[in-house]
């Protein structure tokens, strides 16, 4: 297996003169030696920038830090470098500079749905919690820019206990999602000690970790990380390969590791203008995940935080990528097309369109060939109207401590939970809890 290769050892040789292959598989090492200015990587790499466009590179760098591994450093074409993708997510861009009418700073609206800090409650039964800020690349197309990367705030251990107090107070959460920054920038025991914690709460039934290390730093996936994880089950983690270039050897030790502790793992995708906006490259990338264990989870539409614009598609991009998807290859290896919604809305699927038309009997469909074909609906169906009432209804929930009684949402309009006939967004859980914080900040 080829983990050290002829470009990988001259990088690292530029870096360091005496480094060695442990040295290189060494993730603190690896940290150690990030590209963190444009000379080093120019000394590196042999790519040498216009004066003119140094001026730019550095004003770009100044608002937002340039971190790229030594390991995805390599991963770069020199010869090609303008049109590479990992290039173009690496190494800044002074079109990161320009700000459009519709950019904001939050536009998930994290920190209005932050009840304590560190905490992003938007969903009903799950919370995002932001334990790091730092990670070993900052990516160019971050949509957390505003805070990653800011060593001056990052989340200290009573921030993360009031995170933590946050979860124990609050049983509706059963699904705790740890992310940041990179949650494996933390150290093993540190990691091990949250989770810890977070396992004590009874109502929390599953722990996720965001983390991009097994695309941008995989010698961090160590048989110590993996035999802390492995305490903590049932633990799920997704990352973020955007091309399939970046399924390297490293790589798929990383995720083989992972996969063989028994931890689920999922691919979150970000459509990327010149990285990944291509049905070929979409497609070669979610073949290569699931051969390597990797469930494609979601396809991103590239979210209006400030910067990226020159790396946004339109939408129409993502449903032609998806149409080229459904149908032709293995419905495990479609991921769910989404797009965040401004205002912090959370994910709304998006897909091309099936349903063709239909009457009061049948329905019109057609498939990814072309084909048109009906479904005929039953001309007899005794109606199950789910009004919540599970007590009376003869269908056989009988789950103990069923909490699937409480209906929100277009979910309440169907069932006939309570009077409601139509939704007024500001009665939302979601913007209670935003106008109770509001209501503290300001007593
Ligand atoms: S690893 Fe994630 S949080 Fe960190 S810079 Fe990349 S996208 Fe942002």
């Amino acid at each position: 297996m080829t983990i050290y290769n002829e470009k990988q050892q001259e990088i690292a040789e530029k870096i360091s003169p005496n480094a060695r292959i442990s040295n290189w598989k060494d993730w603190k090492w690896q940290l150690k030696h990030s590209i963190r200015d444009i000379s080093t990587f120019e000394k590196v790499t042999g790519i040498e920038f216009e004066e003119s466009e140094m001026e730019s590179l550095e004003k770009t760098i100044a608002k937002f830090p340039l971190s790229i591994t030594p390991y995805y450093l390599s991963l770069i074409d020199t010869e090609d470098y303008r049109n590479d993708p990992f290039f173009k997510q690496s190494f800044p861009s002074p079109s990161e500079l320009i700000i459009d009418k519709y950019d904001m700073k939050d536009p998930l609206a994290e920190d209005k749905d932050s009840p304590v800090p560190g905490i992003t409650h938007r969903y009903p039964d799950r919370v995002l919690f932001h334990i790091s800020n730092i990670c070993s690349m900052y990516c160019r197309h971050c949509t957390r820019k505003r805070k990653v990367g800011d060593v001056d705030s990052i989340p200290g251990k009573d921030e993360i206990l009031k995170g933590i107090e946050y979860i124990k107070n609050t049983p509706a959460v059963r699904d705790v999602l740890l992310s940041g920054g990179d949650p494996f920038m933390l150290s093993d025991d540190y990691l091990d000690w949250i989770l810890t914690e977070l396992r004590k709460i009874p109502s929390v039934e599953v722990i996720r970790i965001g983390t991009r290390m097994p695309v941008v730093l995989p010698y961090r996936i160590t048989d110590g990380l993996v035999a802390v994880l492995k305490k903590h089950h049932p633990l799920w983690i997704n990352t973020q390969f955007n091309h399939p270039r970046a399924i390297t050897d490293s790589s798929k030790e990383a995720l083989r590791k992972l996969a063989d502790a028994g931890i689920p793992l999922g691919n979150q995708s970000v459509l990327l203008a010149g990285v990944n906006d291509c049905p070929r490259i979409m497609k070669k990338l979610v073949h290569k995940l699931v051969q390597n264990r990797v469930r494609p989870y979601y396809l991103y539409q590239c979210d209006l935080s400030e910067g990226l614009s020159h790396f946004r598609t339109p939408v129409g991009k993502g449903i032609e990528i998806m149409e080229s998807l459904i149908g032709h290859t293995s419905g495990f290896a479609v991921p769910t097309y989404v797009i965040d919604a401004p205002g912090g809305g959370g994910k709304i699927p998006v897909t091309p369109t099936y349903l063709i038309s239909w009457s009061t009997n049948k329905v019109v469909l057609r498939n990814y060939e072309g084909v048109i074909t009906t479904y005929k609906e039953p001309d007899s169906y005794e109606p199950v109207f789910c009004d919540r009432n599970c007590r009376d209804c003869k269908l056989q929930l009988k789950l103990e401590e069923a909490e699937e009684i409480h209906a929100i949402g277009i979910e309440k309009l169907l069932s006939d939970y309570d009077d409601a006939i139509s939704l007024i967004p500001e009665s939302t859980d979601r913007i209670e809890r935003r106008d109770k914080l509001e209501m503290e900040i300001r007593s």
